[in-house]
C-alpha cells in the first residue's frame, strides 16, 4: 500500500481549504530514525495523541489520559487513522465544526528505537509487530524517555471499537508523571493550548 492509500481516511475527513493541518501532499524527509509525537488537542474531548512513525506514515493512538511514567497505569489507546509525517509538527487551531476542532500542541516529539521481538527474542519487523498487536520501542524524547509498550486488548467488530494499552516498562520515574494538558506546554515553541488559541506567547508570534 503506498501512502496515497493509507493515508486516504485521513484526507476524506478534511477540507484542507478550511483546517491549517498537512495533506500530506510534500514528501517527508527521513533520517535519523523512526521519529515519535506527543501531541495534545483540546477537541470535544481533550485528549493525547501518540503517533509512531512506520515508514511514510505516523501510525496514530488517541490516549485520553495520555502516557504515564508509571509502569502501573495502563493507558487506554484508540487507533485513529494514519497521519501524514509533516503531522509531527502541525500546532495550531483546527476550525470549529471541522474534523477535530479545537487547538493542538506538540507537547512532545522524538526519535524511538523498536525493540519488538518474538518469543525467542529475536528481533521482529515493527510493522509487522504491530499488526499482530503488541510492540515494544524505546522514546527518545524531550520529556518522554524510556521504554514503552503497546499492546491490542480488543478487536475492533461487533464487540466495539479496537483498543489498545499504552505503557510504560521498567522503573517508574517519579515526576515525570502524565502533565495537566492546560498547564502543559509545547516542546516546539514553548506555549499553552490557551496560548495557541489565541495566537499569542511564544517566539515571535503577536
Ligand atoms: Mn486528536
Amino acid at each position: 500500500m503506498t501512502a496515497e492509500d493509507r493515508l486516504r481516511t485521513y484526507r476524506g475527513k478534511r477540507d484542507f481549504g478550511r483546517t491549517g493541518e498537512p495533506s500530506g501532499r510534500a514528501t517527508a524527509d527521513g533520517g535519523g530514525g523512526p521519529r515519535f509525537v506527543v501531541q495534545i488537542h483540546d477537541a470535544r474531548r481533550m485528549h493525547f495523541d501518540f503517533r509512531l512513525q512506520v515508514g511514510d506514515v505516523l501510525k496514530s493512538w488517541s490516549v485520553p489520559k495520555g502516557p504515564s511514567a508509571d509502569p502501573a497505569d495502563k493507558r487506554l489507546a484508540v487507533p485513529t487513522e494514519d497521519h501524514p509525517l509533516e503531522y509531527e509538527d502541525f500546532e495550531g487551531v483546527i476550525p470549529k465544526g471541522e474534523y477535530g476542532g479545537g487547538t493542538v500542541i506538540v507537547w512532545d516529539h522524538g526519535t524511538y528505537e523498536p525493540l519488538s521481538h518474538d518469543r525467542r527474542g529475536r528481533p521482529v519487523d515493527f510493522a509487522e509487530s504491530l499488526e499482530r498487536g503488541h510492540a515494544t520501542f524505546r522514546l527518545h524524547g524531550a520529556k518522554l524517555h524510556g521504554e514503552y509498550a503497546l499492546t491490542r486488548f480488543r478487536e475492533g467488530g461487533a464487540d466495539g471499537e479496537e483498543a489498545w494499552l499504552l505503557v510504560r516498562k521498567g522503573p517508574a520515574r517519579p515526576g515525570h508523571g502524565t502533565p495537566d494538558p492546560r498547564r502543559a506546554r509545547s516542546v516546539r515553541t514553548g506555549r499553552t493550548l490557551a496560548q495557541v488559541a489565541a495566537g499569542t506567547g511564544g517566539d515571535g508570534a503577536p
